[in-house]
């Protein structure tokens, strides 16, 4: 085992987002700082490459936003999506701190694009990157790289030790063998467990094999269990995670928002029994994505299928794979792989059941079917216009909340309450201290940026004062 000589001030694990945040602040405060990235330097950033925007409090609108977005109503959107299930104290801590998110970002060379319109509807409460998520990545890191960060690539985080006066080492898995690094203060900013289907595997059982991971293979949650084992107290349960429905052809891992499909809303879901499970018509589809990925990790095998007609195609945005398709639904059936009578049975019940309307896309049309077991509330349309499609769709899991419990100063608590000093959080890995289930689009980036900045400018208050 070999030991890095030099005892740095601040030591980051990750290299996405919240560790650049983490290394930026440190290294302003004067901090040497050496910053550890799992990924080669080509696969660098982690989910923070997929992302496209981040949501901040704002009291008016900007020259990138349409509108304010103010404290309660921001709470009041997270209450929502949670079920209550956060910590009003440092949720709300969160909000407030999002506020000077996007210039901090605009100062230190992240661009921004001027608010758009479009399905997401974010327009008011979302600022988003130009050039997307890459773009972030590089600008951090090349300010990173200019205030003298070191970064050491395809080093993995696999050990963190502490004694009674607090944090001491880690020990990281390099391309010279495993290898210690010690430092006054440690950031770790290396994402949740996503990635790791063995660990997924025990919060989910055997459901866990077909879920696919929309981003970074690297998120394995290593540096997770190292805190863990070290004595680090933990936050929020194993199988609270964002997942989604996407195209279940997509690669295995880190396919991104390519994979979406919005299909769903303009037709019907069915499992691979050939039985509808849930009202397709619900919500307008942004708002309802992010449930998907948990009906369909409940059905059999993991899969469902987006069925539609040719009258729906002009509907939605066409997705990058193209669709199985038939000109019968005996045809389309066969094509799945589904049971042809019970699907035909599926259909002809739907078919039956849609009451009279007229389908308008852009709002809660209240076109319905009446009399079914499972109703479709909106945009209920025969399907009987050959040919027939059929999107197959799976789970695809794009971050873990368990994580480790931090204060407002993103101090890592033991498990006896105690903080353990010189240790710190950030991201992905101590989301669960605000998100125990549920979603807000553009969360994840407010998180690692508020708790990022925070980690890296108190690791380097507790190494240099
Ligand atoms: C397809 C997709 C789209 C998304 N879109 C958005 C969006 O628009 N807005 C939004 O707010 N959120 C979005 N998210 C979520 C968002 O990506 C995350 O919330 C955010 O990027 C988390 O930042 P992070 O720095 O904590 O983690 P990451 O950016 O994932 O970084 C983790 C880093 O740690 C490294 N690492 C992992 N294990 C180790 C180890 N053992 N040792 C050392 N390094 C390690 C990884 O290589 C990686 O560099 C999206 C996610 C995905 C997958």
């Amino acid at each position: 085992m070999n030991t890095s000589s030099k005892i740095c001030d601040v030591l980051i694990a990750g290299g996405g987002n919240a560790a650049l945040c983490a290394a930026l602040s440190a290294a302003e405060a004067g901090a040497e700082v050496q910053l550890l990235e799992a990924a080669p330097r080509h696969f660098r950033g982690g989910n923070s490459r997929h992302v496209r925007n981040i949501r901040y409090m704002h009291k008016g609108p900007t020259d990138i936003m349409t509108g304010p977005y103010e404290e309660e109503p921001f709470f009041e959107d997270l209450l929502r999506v949670t079920g209550g299930k956060t910590d009003e104290k440092l949720a709300r801590f969160c909000i407030q701190q999002s506020e000077d998110a996007v210039d901090w970002m605009r100062v230190r060379d992240v661009r921004f694009q001027p608010a758009l319109g479009g399905t997401l509807q974010l327009s008011e409460t979302n600022a988003f990157f130009l050039g997307g998520g890459k773009a972030l990545v590089n600008a951090l890191y090349a300010r990173a790289e200019k205030l003298g960060v070191r970064i050491a690539y395809e080093t993995e985080v696999h050990g963190v030790s502490l004694d009674a006066d607090g944090f001491r080492h880690v020990t990281a898995r390099t391309p010279d063998g495993d290898r210690e690094f010690p430092a006054k203060a440690f950031v770790a900013a290396a994402g949740g467990f996503e990635a790791n289907i063995a660990w997924l595997t025990e919060a989910w059982g055997p459901a866990a094999e077909n879920f696919l991971v929309r981003g970074s293979p690297f998120n394995t949650g290593l540096t997770l269990r190292a805190m863990m084992d070290a004595g680090a107290a933990t936050i929020g349960d194993a199988d609270q995670c964002h997942a989604v429905a996407i195209d279940a052809r997509v690669p295995k891992f880190d396919a991104g928002i390519v994979s979406r499909s919005d299909s769903v809303p303009f037709g019907i879901m069915v499992n691979k029994e050939g039985v509808r499970f849930y009202d397709e018509g619900e919500d307008f589809w942004p708002k309802r994505y992010a449930i998907w990925g948990r009906l369909i990790a409940a059905q059999p095998d993991q899969i469902a299928y987006s069925i539609i007609d040719a009258k729906a195609v002009p509907l939605f945005m066409p997705s990058v794979y193209a669709p199985l398709q038939a000109v019968t639904l005996a045809g389309l059936a066969n094509e799945i792989g589904v049971d042809g009578a019970t699907f035909e049975a599926t259909l002809g019940a739907y078919n039956a059941a849609v009451q009279p309307g007229q389908l308008d896309s852009a709002v809660l049309d209240g076109c319905r079917t009446q009399g079914l077991g499972i109703e479709k509330s909106n945009w209920a349309r025969t399907i009987d216009t050959p040919p027939f499609y059929a999107y197959p769709l799976a789970p695809g899991i794009t971050f873990t909340y368990l994580g480790v419990r931090i204060d407002e100063t993103a101090k890592v608590r033991l498990k006896d309450d105690s903080i353990a000093p010189g240790m710190f959080a950030a991201g992905e890995l101590m989301s669960g201290n605000i998100l125990g289930q549920g979603y807000l689009a553009g969360f994840g980036m407010t998180i690692g940026t508020v708790f990022g900045r925070i980690a890296g400018r108190e690791a380097a208050r507790h190494a240099i004062g």
